[in-house]
């Protein structure tokens, strides 16, 4: 069950400002505010889904094709293709998700 109160649900529909990289019909791309590793990026759903159990078992087959190709982008903007990368996603409680919005983390720049 998706619950609108979340910060990237305000940063979807821009109440609150966040450091956009890309922008296409399925994802939005940002720098995290707290960056754990030298590269560290979030890539969320313009559709509302609270975690990857959520996306992959409701999204359309073009949806999730179109999310993950933007992930892979968007690790090619930043610079970290050919060096290498790393995604994460969490999933509940156990992971520490904090933000029940889906998204993938994306971290390099460094070796990890
Ligand atoms: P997770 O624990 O997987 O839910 O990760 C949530 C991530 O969102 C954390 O790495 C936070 O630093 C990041 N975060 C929280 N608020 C913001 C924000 N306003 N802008 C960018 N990143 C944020």
């Amino acid at each position: 069950m998706y619950n609108k109160d979340n910060v990237f649900y305000k940063i979807l529909k821009s109440e609150i400002p966040a450091e956009v990289i890309y922008e296409d019909e399925a994802a939005l791309a940002f720098h995290d505010i707290h960056p754990q590793k030298k590269i560290h990026a979030l890539v969320i759903t313009k559709g509302l889904y609270s975690n990857f159990d959520d996306f992959i078992s409701s999204a359309s087959a073009q949806e999730i094709r179109i999310f993950f190709s933007a992930v892979s982008k968007v690790a090619d903007m930043l610079g970290v293709s050919q060096t290498g990368y790393r995604i994460i996603s969490n999933i509940g409680p156990d992971s520490g998700q904090e933000v029940e919005h889906f998204h993938i983390h994306i971290w390099g720049g460094e070796k990890l």
